[in-house]
């Protein structure tokens, strides 16, 4: 292990190879998480409120059968025929059966391959910048949790606590292990990053009465804090209100005026955290300048 992992400091394109084809792996993964995960969740709600109700489950229509991510195999949404381990290599199976069901002819998402493809190419970026080193590891990791969270919160406006609370011990460890940053920031940076958030929806909600965020973005907030320090969290608030801007906009020209259309403020968090793990220090350099200070 010892001797692959010398190898691959050496040999950048033997990393950048493994990295780009693990990741593809994983994003092929991460779309039946993206699938799964809400569905298992809502599962447990149901059973849950059905022992708190005192309901007897023998007459309920929710089926026991075990649903995980791994039980039962994937199978066309259409049709349900199992999908073959031949037509789920990512990107590629998609592609040579151009976008259809093997069996029903059933138009299958583009978005599947859009997500194995930015898995991979957000790895890379990440592997590049960082070289052979476990921060690299661990910020990859931690893109592939962000996908997964991002993708989630579209769908569902859910930020699962199975994927932020354990990134969140994650990189609290990495601190205390010297891969970070100090513990101490760390450590200040994880409640700065829930504390800010939450104080803003309190004072949100007492004055308009809406919720504008959830609590599984102060979580996501506080795992950013514990990766970069609490010096980072004005920089990603602000930057995620500015990826906001953007992309609201973009989407309002696109599909016009809709505005019973709620928006995750989860996705515009991830991707400013993300990019703070590159442009941190150059952002608030330049942030730091055009106050003055
Ligand atoms: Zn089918």
């Amino acid at each position: 292990m010892q001797d692959v992992w010398h190898f691959m400091q050496q040999q950048s394109w033997f990393y950048l190879l493994t990295v780009g084809l693990v990741s593809l792996c994983i994003g092929s993964f991460l779309n039946v998480v993206i699938y799964r995960l809400p569905k298992m969740m809502e599962k447990k709600w149901q059973e849950e409120s059905r022992i708190i109700l005192g309901e007897d489950s023998e007459n309920q229509s929710v089926s026991d059968a075990p649903f995980t991510l791994v039980t039962p195999r994937s199978t066309c949404p259409t049709c349900s025929t199992q999908i073959k381990v031949h037509h789920n290599i990512p990107v590629l199976s998609w592609l040579l059966l151009k976008g259809r069901c093997a069996y029903c002819d059933a138009a299958i998402s583009v978005r599947y391959p859009l997500i194995e493809m930015l898995t991979t190419v957000t790895s890379l970026w990440v592997a590049w910048h960082f070289g052979a080193t476990l921060q690299a590891l661990l910020y990859i990791v931690l893109t592939w949790a962000l996908i997964t969270l991002i993708f989630i919160d579209i769908d569902k406006m859910l930020l699962p606590d199975q994927i932020t609370l354990p990134m969140l011990w994650l990189a609290l460890l990495a601190a205390a292990a010297d891969i970070t940053i100090a513990p101490v920031d760390a450590i200040v940076g994880a409640a700065v990053g829930y504390l800010s958030l939450w104080s803003v929806y309190w004072v949100f909600k007492l004055l308009t009465g809406k919720e504008g965020m959830g609590y599984g973005d102060f979580k996501l907030l506080a795992l950013f804090g514990a990766l970069l320090g609490w010096q980072s969290i004005l920089t990603i608030v602000l930057l995620s209100s500015f990826v906001g801007a953007i992309i609201g906009s973009i989407q309002l020209a696109i599909q016009g005026k809709d505005k019973s259309t709620q928006i995750p403020f989860g996705p515009y968090l991830a991707i400013a955290g993300w990019l703070t793990l590159f442009y941190g220090t150059a952002l608030i350099d330049w942030y730091l300048n055009f106050l003055g200070v």
